[in-house]
């Protein structure tokens, strides 16, 4: 197969690691910079080009869409789909994923555990928010924030309201969310190819934190699901319509919820941790995604 990678940059992990496997499955594959990518709308052959040359000639691509580039690195995959070329996650999918306000409204109609979580617009409303999630502690989450930055731990009332006005203030979109304190600064990610979970490693928060993210300095550790946590997190992926995702889940009183999931999950803490070929698991699923060879006719944007 003709693969394409739509990553930043080559020497990224887990843009190397995903080319290492395509290249020893057998397959042809190229590391594409969507921000480097052109499109041509108006014809009637939907294209992407780059320096010149059309890429639709691609069997498939594989998006790793940065957060800070979500708008048009969705849009150049979105142009693939129109041009009928199967991309592992969809351009909608990855848009659900980004706004975590959506995705959590999502995964609750779907039935999915989550913490209990309020938003709202203006700030006369704030108390009612506080209230709805049970009071401090709380986390207060940016809506399009990455890697644990813009979430907030506030212990006390009076944080709370600060911590909010501040943000709102700034015209920025959060969310309100119970504070899962058992969870101790631990969380759960599993990595879900198809409907699988492929490999999953417990993050455990540095000293003094409570966010686990491994960019804030958590560590990882190898950690066995429950069948009900896999298959909650597949159900979450799904959910979302991720081929590939990373679901993060946090161990509470009341079972495991999901935190959020992710479009592009890195594959470098997860395949220290668990030493499981995570990259190799990603390409065998789009060599027998049956999807892959459907209509080329077709766009769900
Ligand atoms: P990001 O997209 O920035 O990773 P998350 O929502 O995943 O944002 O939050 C970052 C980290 O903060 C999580 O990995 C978890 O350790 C901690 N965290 C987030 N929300 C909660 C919560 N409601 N209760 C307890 N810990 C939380
Ligand atoms: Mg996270």
């Amino acid at each position: 197969m003709k693969i394409g990678v739509l990553s930043r940059r080559s020497s990224l992990y887990s843009t190397r690691r995903l080319v290492e496997a395509a290249t020893d499955r057998g397959h042809e594959v190229r590391v594409v910079d969507y921000l480097r990518c052109y499109m041509d709308i108006m014809s009637r052959r939907p294209n992407v080009m780059l320096s010149g040359e059309s890429l639709v000639d691609f069997d498939a691509v594989i998006p790793r869409i940065g957060a800070s580039y979500s708008f048009y690195g969705t849009a150049v995959v979105r142009q693939f789909e129109m041009a009928g070329v199967y991309a592992l996650n969809e351009s909608q999918a990855i848009n659900r994923s980004r706004d975590k306000l959506r995705a959590l409204q999502l995964l609750s109609r779907r039935g999915v555990g989550l913490p209990v979580t309020g938003f709202a617009h203006s700030t006369k409303d704030i108390q009612g928010v506080i209230d709805l999630v049970g009071g401090p502690p709380l986390v207060v989450k940016l809506l399009e924030g990455t890697q644990g930055i813009g979430v907030v731990l506030c212990e006390t009332h009076k944080a709370a309201e600060s911590v909010i006005e501040a943000f709102r203030g700034l015209d920025a979109n959060i969310l309100v969310q119970e504070f899962i304190s058992e969870a101790r600064g631990e969380d759960i990610r599993a990595f879900v190819v198809g409907d699988r979970v492929v490999a999953s490693m417990k993050r455990t928060a540095a000293a003094g934190e409570f966010r686990s993210n491994l960019h804030r300095g958590g560590s990882a550790s190898p950690v066995k699901l429950t069948p009900e946590e896999r298959a909650t997190a597949v159900v979450a992926a799904k959910t979302m319509g991720l081929k590939v995702a990373g679901v993060d889940l946090l161990r509470s009183n009341r079972g495991t919820l999901v935190m959020e999931v992710n479009s592009s999950p890195g594959l470098e803490g997860i395949e220290a941790a668990t030493g499981v070929d995570v990259a190799g698991a990603v390409i065998a699923y789009v060599e027998r995604n049956p999807e892959r060879k459907r209509s080329k006719v077709r766009s769900r944007a």
